[in-house]
């Protein structure tokens, strides 16, 4: 039986500032530690969202294309769903609908996953282009962003939650991928005005943190002169 306690995160957001962009884990092993989940590809290759354990990825062109288990990415989560319904919401927008969740979960201090289905207006996401060897820092790799907008988008959005503590192994606070029920629109999101639809919870009490130990540029990198936390913020939060 899997194991539904457990967030599985493989690399760290950390790792992404200074542009240690390279696929450390195969896709096809990433979806061994979860049916659900969240993630870029090598070089910041667009956004990952895995729903009911297919993966699909949102290009900077704004496609959306299915991953094939040879796909690299160094940073994801995944956990196996086992979600219950906690809220139904009715046209709230995203600041009143997160605290609605962080009131109803009473779980700041430790990690979750919400997944919404419903009916999001006047949405903005993004999507990172591809770069490839040398890699820049994580704030220039990924203004090479494209920024797309729906009025209106019925769809699934998936998040994870984690704790300020843990912020630059992951982001503190909420990160939020989306996936359109037509699977024509996702990506990375960064706004929405507002949202009707049920909202379901899951939580963690493990952190399984894998690190990418056969990636001899992380092994040998040091992160002390990067500015890990702003820049996390500014690319992720
Ligand atoms: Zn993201």
């Amino acid at each position: 039986m899997s194991n539904t306690n457990t967030l599985y995160q493989h690399g760290t957001l950390a790792l992404l500032v200074p542009g240690l962009l390279d696929g450390t884990i195969t896709m096809k092993d990433l979806l061994s530690h979860g049916d659900t989940g969240i993630g870029t590809g090598e070089g910041l290759d667009g956004e990952l969202i895995i729903l009911d354990g297919t993966p699909y990825q949102v290009d900077s062109h704004g496609n959306v294309n299915l991953v094939d288990s040879n796909f690299t990415l160094p940073f994801a989560n995944s956990h196996f769903a086992d979600y219950a319904e906690m809220l139904e919401v009715e046209d709230i927008s995203r600041n009143n609908l997160q605290k609605q969740i962080t009131d109803a979960a009473k779980s700041s201090n430790t990690f979750y996953s919400v997944k919404i289905t419903g009916t999001f207006k006047n949405i903005k996401t993004r999507a990172v282009q591809k770069s490839s060897q040398p890699y820049q820092s994580l704030a220039k790799t990924a203004e090479n962003q494209s920024i797309f907008t729906k009025d209106s988008v019925e769809g699934t959005l998936l998040s994870y939650y984690s704790p300020a503590i843990f912020d630059g192994v992951a982001v503190g606070g909420f990160h939020s991928h989306l996936m359109s029920d037509e699977h024509d629109f996702g990506g990375h999101i960064l706004s929405f005005e507002s949202v009707s639809g049920v909202v379901s919870f899951q939580q963690f009490d493990n952190l399984e943190q894998h690190l990418p130990t056969d990636n001899k540029e992380y092994m040998e990198h040091d992160f002390s002169n990067d500015n890990i936390l702003d820049d996390v913020h500014n690319a992720e939060g």
